[in-house]
Parts: C-alpha cells; sequence; structure tokens
C-alpha cells in the first residue's frame, strides 16, 4: 500500500495498493488476452467506443479536476486543462481507427499492398508531473492502433489515472484493454520491460531511467518512445517587443512550479536588452501569484513531495546566487518561491541540470551566433522559445536549434495536433499530432501476384 498525499497541506488524502511482479504479469496476461477481440473490432466501432469514453471523461472534467488538485497541486485552472485535454487526445484520435490506411505501391507481375497492423500490448509508464495528458498521450492512439494497454501512474500520483481507467469500463471498453497498475517503478515498471508480452513501452519521465528502460528493452528489440528531461532556452533578442517578452517568461518557467520537461528554464537576453529585460521582468516575477491552488486567480502551486523540495533547494545552497524572487505560502506544503539567479555562466550546474522547479537562470548572448551555440549547449533538447521582430532571424535561429518543440514569439505548449517529442537526450519518438499511430504500428507488406 502506498499513502497519497496532498503537497499543498502534506495531508494524507488517500491510500493506493502496489502492484507485486504477479499482479502486474497478471494484468499484463489479461491485456494480451484482451488483444486479439479488440484488434478484431470493426473500425467504426472502435472509433465509437473511443468517442464514448472522450465524452464520458468529458462529463467527469470537473472531478478528474479536483482530484488532480488535491493529488499533485495543481492550479485548478491547470488540472481542468488537463482533464480536457485527454477528452480531446481521445476524440482526436477516435477519428483514426478508419483512417488506418496502408498503401499500394506499384511493382511488376502483381498488386503490393501494406497494412499498419497493432504492436500488441503496450506498457505506459508516467511520472508524476503530468498524471492526466501524459497517460492520454499514450493510451488514446495506442488503443486507436488496435493495441491493449497496461498503464503505471507514478507512485506519488496515482489518483487521476485509476479514475481514468474506471471511466474507460464506463464507457464500454472491454475488460483487459485498458488496465491501470498502480506501484512501483522498479517492480511493476520493470516488469514491463521484462515481461516479453508487452511489445512496446511508452515512457516519460527523467533521462537517467529512460536510458535503462532503453537499455533492458534492447535483448527483447521492445520498441520505445522515451519523453525525457530538458532545459529548454528563451531566446530574448534585442529587438524583440521586451514587455511582452519579460511579461510571459514567468508562466513559460513557473507553470506548474517549473515541474515541467517544456519549462523555458535557461532564458538568454542579448547582452544589450539585459538591463531593460531584467527590470521588467523583476516586476512580473514579483506578480506572479503563488498560493491555494483551488483559487481560481493562482498561478502556481507547490512542489509535489519533501524529497523534491529538496533536490531543488539544493541547487541554491548560497542564496547570494539570487538576483529576485517571488513570494510563496509559509507553512505546511511543498512550497518553493520562484526564484531568478543571474547572470549564470554557461559552465554552471545551474546552466546545464535540469532543476524541475521554479528557478530560472539568465545568461547573456552577444549575437545571433552566440544564441544558438548556448542554446545549444545542452545535453537536452526538448522546447524553447525565440523572440524577435525579425522574421528571417526567427527562422534561423528555429532552425539552428536542436530541439523538438520551438515557438516564436510566444511559450506554445504542447497541442494534441502537432507532433511533440525531443532531440538528442529528451528522448525518442514523437507523440501526438498526425503520425502518431506509427509508435503503435507494425507495417506489413504483401505481395499479391497476378501471374497465371
Ligand atoms: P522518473 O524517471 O523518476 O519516473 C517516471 C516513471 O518511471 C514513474 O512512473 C516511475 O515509477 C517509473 N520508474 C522509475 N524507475 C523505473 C524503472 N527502473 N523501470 C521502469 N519504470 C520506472 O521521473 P519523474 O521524477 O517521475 O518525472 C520527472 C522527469 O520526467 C523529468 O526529468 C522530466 O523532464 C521528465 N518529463 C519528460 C516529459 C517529456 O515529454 N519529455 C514530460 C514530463 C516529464
Amino acid at each position: 500500500m502506498h499513502q497519497v498525499i496532498n503537497p499543498a497541506n502534506e495531508e494524507v488524502i488517500a491510500t493506493v495498493p502496489s502492484l507485486d511482479g504477479e499482479g502486474t504479469d497478471a494484468a499484463i496476461a489479461r491485456a494480451h488476452a484482451a488483444l486479439p477481440a479488440w484488434t478484431a473490432v470493426a473500425p467504426g466501432d472502435r472509433a465509437n467506443l473511443l468517442r464514448r469514453f472522450s465524452d464520458v471523461v468529458r462529463d467527469h472534467v470537473e472531478e478528474l479536476a479536483q482530484l488532480e488538485v488535491i493529488n499533485s497541486g495543481h492550479t485548478i485552472g491547470n488540472a481542468r486543462w488537463e482533464a480536457n485535454n485527454v477528452a480531446n487526445v481521445l476524440a482526436y484520435y477516435a477519428g483514426a481507427p478508419e483512417r488506418l490506411f496502408g498503401r499500394q505501391i506499384p511493382v511488376p507481375g502483381g498488386i503490393d499492398i501494406t497494412f499498419k497492423e497493432p504492436v500488441g500490448v503496450v506498457g505506459i509508464i508516467v511520472p508524476w508531473n503530468f498524471p492526466m495528458p501524459i497517460a492520454g498521450w499514450g493510451f488514446a492512439p495506442a488503443l486507436a492502433a488496435g493495441c491493449t494497454v497496461v498503464l503505471k501512474p507514478a507512485e506519488l500520483t496515482p489518483l487521476t489515472a485509476i479514475k481514468l481507467g474506471e471511466l474507460a469500463l464506463e464507457a464500454g471498453i472491454p475488460e483487459g484493454v485498458f488496465t491501470v497498475v498502480p506501484g512501483k517503478g522498479s517492480v511493476v515498471g520493470q516488469r514491463f520491460v521484462d515481461n516479453p508480452l508487452v511489445r512496446k513501452i511508452v515512457f516519460t519521465g527523467s533521462t537517467a531511467v529512460g536510458e535503462q528502460i532503453m537499455a533492458g528493452a534492447a535483448p527483447h528489440m521492445k520498441r520505445v518512445t522515451l519523453e525525457l528531461g530538458g532545459k529548454s532556452a528563451n531566446v530574448i533578442f534585442a529587438d524583440a517587443d521586451l514587455e511582452k517578452a519579460a511579461a510571459s517568461a514567468p508562466s513559460s518557467v513557473f507553470d506548474n512550479a517549473g515541474q515541467d520537461c517544456c519549462a523555458r528554464s535557461r532564458i538568454l537576453v542579448q547582452r544589450s536588452a539585459f538591463d531593460t529585460f531584467m527590470e521588467h521582468f523583476e516586476k512580473a516575477v514579483k506578480n506572479f501569484a503563488v498560493g491555494d491552488p483551488n483559487l481560481e486567480s493562482t498561478e502556481m502551486g507547490p512542489l509535489i513531495s519533501r524529497a523534491h523540495w529538496e533536490s531543488v533547494s539544493a541547487f541554491i545552497p548560497d542564496p547570494s546566487i539570487i538576483a529576485f524572487q517571488g513570494t510563496c505560502p509559509t507553512g505546511p506544503g511543498f512550497w518553493f518561491p520562484p526564484t531568478v539567479i543571474a547572470p549564470v555562466e554557461s559552465t554552471s550546474p545551474l546552466f546545464h541540470e535540469e532543476i524541475f522547479g521554479p528557478v530560472v537562470a539568465v545568461t547573456v548572448f552577444e549575437d545571433e551566433a552566440d544564441a544558438i551555440r548556448l542554446a545549444n549547449d545542452s545535453e537536452y533538447g526538448l522546447s524553447g522559445s525565440i523572440w524577435t521582430r525579425d522574421l528571417g532571424k526567427a527562422i534561423r535561429v528555429a532552425r539552428g536549434i536542436e530541439s523538438g518543440n520551438l515557438s516564436v514569439n510566444s511559450h506554445s505548449s504542447v497541442r494534441y495536433w502537432t507532433p511533440f517529442g525531443g532531440y538528442k537526450k529528451s528522448g525518442i519518438g514523437r507523440e501526438l499530432g498526425p503520425d502518431a499511430l506509427d509508435a503503435f504500428t507494425e507495417t506489413k507488406n504483401v505481395f499479391i501476384s497476378t501471374e497465371d
């Protein structure tokens, strides 16, 4: 059994069973047994079931959002967006089963056609920072492709995933097709890697565990999609709208208390704009509303756990490096104020390591080439933003930065209809968007002779 704690007040809110290895293997065996019937469901019927699942999630948005507020400390506004995101992703991939086209390829002596066939049982391993969306980005396209799914939520944040498992059954998704398996990464997650009946792993989490999963999957030649860490750059040129860039910078890194793989946790500012930018940025940081996640006006809640609070705090052993900070509640709860460190040299661990908390490092650059060099001076390559009024420069820099998801004069969040994923140690493969089903299908090529 595992105690679930509200990070905003440290109260125990639930006790959840942790499955052991045998229990996990039994769930995987049920998913494997459910596979032939689920794969055989006619495309239009599978689409209708996914639409119904989407509708049932939509009917429970408020309940799911409230659960996420107490389990994860997410602000109520974010939590509603996250629950709606699951419904939207299901509705989007409900359009896929009837469009899972193969190809007809010209060949001599016959006809050549390809089929997209489900890869089999998919194991999805979810981190604690966005429990609902990250689960949905895996299970919605997997189910649409005709795969069955076992899903392991993070130990700290299992409540919404367990609820989504119940909603799937309520929507008529057959037993065994989508099973939520709460428990430890080293037990349940490891069985997903070791049990040969699981044919594909979708893992979102730290780069260290992602490396272990890829190594463990190799002897089985299991397919993997890995969404890992990030240290994304927010690049601000002197010709940008500096007020707008500064006003939006806090939410691009402090949203979800900085526990976001896409957090723009490095701000790179052109030297001639540094003072003006910092003046506007300081005002915005000091006005960032940190507090009770239940209030509609709150922009940032607590960190997820005491252990994580200690890990974030360890990055700032000496408070004299802090340029300025916002405020946060005192008393129970894992509170940490929005914190700005400046100027940070590119040799500093603050520039390179994913702190995964509300801490941003500001670094100065000289020109376009220097901005690209600094942005790429990272083992990660997940996200990033570019602020300039010069369109040509924006495109050159966007093409120059080694990162999977960039936005110009905005900090766009993930859209379910565009691809998402990372370069370098930020992962392998892409989720979401029109091509996501490729990650859950094998391509079968069949040649039919027309010779007499
Ligand atoms: P984590 O790697 O500690 O855990 C992630 C999940 O893996 C959890 O469910 C955990 O139980 C499980 N796990 C742990 N050890 C395992 C093992 N040996 N075998 C199988 N499963 C195991 O990460 P976390 O601390 O929960 O999440 C934070 C990390 O996730 C950050 O690095 C963040 O950048 C990353 N992240 C990436 C994305 C993305 O899309 N790229 C999105 C969100 C979070």
